[in-house]
């Protein structure tokens, strides 16, 4: 199974892919977290192509591309993927139909998470990451360690409302029309609408199981 989650920062693309990914037994790739652990590490061939991250502007497609084919060939990979922040081009968004096609495969389902600004940014600006396991959660749970890890949550360096800002400007101008691109595809298309911030995580996970299932791919 290849599912897509399309939505703007924020949007809980993260949080849904990792119920997703056991669901179907698929690996979880977030191009963010693999993008990030390259700019964790100063000798890595693509570490200076990587540093627009921290002003919020999309990574080059030719080394996002790159990241994706190489991730891909992990075994967690076998089943399937369940991509998390990629494709956020429509360059990117062809060079994946070509990789799943060099494999006999293609994307089954797009997931579109369409959330409104003002949760957006309630969600970004409160939002801690386990540095260990990558999990999300939010400052209103009053955590200061991951429950799994026992490792001290962290804020992304660019979780900060400028670098916010400019990332909702890249989503509008370069991935929206995403949207477009696979509606027009023969992938299983569904969206998901967001507007109140007190929908939980789980809420939203038990609406992507009740679409995936009308369209009886569950
Ligand atoms: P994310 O964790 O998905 O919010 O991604 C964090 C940052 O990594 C983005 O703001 C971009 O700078 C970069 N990034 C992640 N995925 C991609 C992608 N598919 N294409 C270009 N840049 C990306």
């Amino acid at each position: 199974m290849y599912i897509v989650l399309l939505g703007p920062p924020g949007s809980g693309k993260g949080t849904q892919a990792e119920v997703l990914s056991r669901v179907f037994d698929a690996g979880h790739l977030s191009t963010g977290d693999l993008l990030r652990d390259i700019l964790e590490n100063q000798d890595h061939p693509l570490y200076p192509k990587v540093q627009v991250i921290k002003e919020g502007r999309l990574v080059s497609d030719e080394v996002v591309n790159q990241v994706v084919e190489d991730g891909l060939k992990r075994p967690e990979f076998r089943n399937g993927a369940i991509f998390d922040g990629y494709p956020r081009t429509p360059a990117q968004a062809a060079a994946l139909d070509r990789m799943l096609a060099a494999r006999g495969k293609k994307v089954d389902v797009v997931i579109d998470l369409d959330v409104t600004k003002d949760v957006l940014l309630y969600r970004l600006l409160g939002r801690l990451v386990c540095p260990r396991c990558k999990r999300i959660f939010h400052e209103r749970q009053g955590l200061a360690e991951c429950p799994d890890c026992g490792v001290e949550l962290v804020r992304r360096g660019d979780d900060n409302e400028e670098t916010i800002m400019q990332r909702l400007e890249e989503y509008k101008d370069k991935t929206a029309v995403l949207q477009d691109y696979y509606r027009n595809s023969p992938a299983v298309y569904i969206r998901l609408r967001i507007s109140d911030a007190s929908k939980t995580a789980g809420d939203v996970q038990e609406e992507i199981t009740d679409r995936l299932r009308q369209h009886n791919v569950i």
